[in-house]
């Protein structure tokens, strides 16, 4: 039996990119983040599917925060009174301290409206 096995080679992310690096280099970070809202529904779309009746459960709750530039952040939530996944430049959010009870902005006009 082999006492010392070699070492795994740590296998990068960022390799699998690197040949694609084009003009928009600077930015390459983020690459991987969706910036439009094609991007984010597609996303919604999978959170729906990943959390199927386990949304009941969450609604209200904040699923991911990303950054989408230095200055702006967008966060994918479930409203708590539509229960839709939504994100936060898309559909808007009214954010609760709390984590609770986030809502949409739509929803968040309807409550108003109905208070
Ligand atoms: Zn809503």
């Amino acid at each position: 039996m082999a006492m010392a096995r070699a070492r795994k080679p740590k296998s990068s992310k960022r390799d699998l990119t690197a040949g694609f690096a084009d003009q928009t280099e600077e930015h390459d970070e983020d690459a991987d983040l969706p910036k439009d809202e094609a991007g984010r529904r597609k996303i919604k779309r999978q959170y729906q599917d990943l959390l199927g009746i386990r949304i009941e459960k969450l609604k209200g709750r904040i699923l991911n925060r990303e950054r989408i530039n230095k200055t702006i952040e967008g966060i994918y939530f479930i409203c708590v009174r539509c229960t839709k996944v939504c994100h936060s430049l898309d559909d808007g959010l009214q954010e609760d301290p709390q984590n609770q009870n986030n809502l949409c902005a739509k929803c968040a006009k309807t409550r108003t409206a109905a208070a």
